[in-house]
């Protein structure tokens, strides 16, 4: 199930960035050891009673003159709304009310999603409490007075985030369709609303929803922003969907956009279709194929499980192979395997090669058990973490996969502890 996204905007210096830690604080979730993903501090995973969502840093805004600051502002709001289900507009009580402020609440305050104002650096209620009245002019509701620096407030503002999230349950009922993430190469119009980059193709009386990831690209001094956009939009197209189809130019080759997309694809545990388009217009000989596949095996080495196609969008050569792939990739992400047919290949496994151990003290695997889907996740009931290494559990992954295939999904596998009998 996709998560909620929220996203902070905001002045320069009103505190986005010390209220991004305060809410991820060491949650953050990017992987480091990923590549091909942006080091760049983008997003974080945070719950708050049992709701867990998707926290997005639109990214600090660098204080210029301020005909830049306002554009940069509207290209930020612009982003959060077309990728947020929440926008939590920040203000500064200390600095109080200027006219950027009301020239973006008004952007907010049209694009009708859910916005809260929030007031920060109130650091202290009874000093500043006066002087947040004030935030009502901006025609957005009741300010909710923080001291992200002091952590003051984030419960009561986080308790009217969760009321603005999607209901869960009513979401799954109403839209059934499989969702794509994929590129398509329609640029999103300034102020529209994300639901202008949702196309749906019917096929054989199935509806997919393709989400555009972005595309975004403008030459411009700002340009390191817009990326920074455009990655955003990503990662919430990628948050949304079933499957990603990642699309690539066959005249072009793989590029680092491209390996960042598979990148986040792959962070969020999300089905993974890497689709080489423009196939008809490449000169091939016998070796084409394969040499254009170790490219990219080079290149996403971390993502064996994603399904590979070379299609041809313009001449329709394997189009309707894709949405094959798609249903079954989808499936796969939901594949449930028992726990007795686990513990056998498990026990397989292990008797044909030991789990590894280090000093006299050996690896011991009591029990698997597949405990969610999307992406299919695993716990196994071991002795001792240290003793785990990365090489055995891609050992025991390929077992499962020989057996399942789940082609097209990451598997997720997650240690316990259990003292020994
Ligand atoms: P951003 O540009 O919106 O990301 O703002 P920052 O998070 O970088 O914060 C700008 C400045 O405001 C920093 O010096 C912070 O320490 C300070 N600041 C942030 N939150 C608070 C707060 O709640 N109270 C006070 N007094 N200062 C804060």
């Amino acid at each position: 199930m996709s998560k909620p996204v929220v996203a902070g905007v905001g002045r320069p210096n009103v505190g986005k960035s010390t209220l991004f830690n305060a809410l991820a604080g060491s949650r953050i979730s990017i992987v480091e050891d990923t590549p091909g993903v942006t080091r760049d501090r983008i997003y974080a995973d945070v719950s708050w009673l049992n709701y867990p969502f998707t926290l997005i840093d639109t990214g600090g805004i660098e204080p210029e003159s301020k005909d830049i600051i306002l554009s940069r502002m509207r290209e930020q709001a612009e982003t959060a709304i077309m990728t947020a289900d929440v926008i939590l507009f920040l203000t500064d009580v200390r600095q109080g009310l200027v006219d950027a402020d009301f020239k973006v609440a008004d952007m907010l305050r049209r694009s009708g999603r859910p916005v809260l104002l929030v007031v920060n650096k109130v650091d202290s209620f009874e000093k500043f409490m006066p002087d947040v009245y004030e935030f009502y002019n901006l025609g957005l509701g009741d300010p909710i007075p923080i001291s992200a620096a002091g952590k003051l407030g984030l419960g009561d503002m986080l308790d009217e985030v969760v009321k603005h999230f999607p209901d869960a349950s009513q979401e799954e009922e109403e839209d059934e369709r499989p969702k794509i993430a994929v590129r398509v190469s329609v640029s999103p119009i300034a102020g529209t609303t994300r639901d202008a980059i949702d196309t749906t193709v019917t096929r054989n009386g199935q509806e997919y929803v393709f989400i555009d990831t972005a595309g975004l690209r403008r030459k411009s001094k700002v340009k390191e922003e817009l990326e920074r956009y455009s990655i955003i939009r990503t990662v919430t197209a990628v948050e949304r969907c079933d499957v990603a189809v990642l699309i690539i130019d066959a005249e072009e080759g793989i590029t680092e956009q491209d390996a960042k997309i598979a990148g986040i694809a792959h962070e969020r545990g999300k089905g993974m279709i890497i689709a080489v388009n423009k196939w008809d217009l490449i000169e091939k000989d016998n070796h084409t194929m394969k040499e254009f596949t170790e490219k990219i095996w080079e290149k996403l080495s971390y993502m064996p499980y994603a399904e590979l196609i070379f299609l041809s969008a313009k001449t329709g050569q394997r189009l309707p192979k894709l949405f094959d792939l798609i249903d079954a990739v989808i499936a796969n992400c939901a594949l449930r395997v028992q726990t007795g047919v686990l513990n056998e290949i498990l026990t397989e496994a292990m008797a044909m090669k030991q789990p590894p151990s280090d000093k006299g003290k050996r690896l011991r695997i009591y029990y698997i058990t597949q405990v969610s889907v999307k992406p299919p996740t695993f716990v196994m009931f071991i002795n001792d973490k240290n003793l785990t290494h990365f090489s055995y559990t891609r050992y025991i992954e390929n077992q499962i996969r020989t057996t399942f295939g789940f082609r097209g999904t990451p598997l997720k596998f997650i240690y316990r502890e259990r003292k020994e009998k």
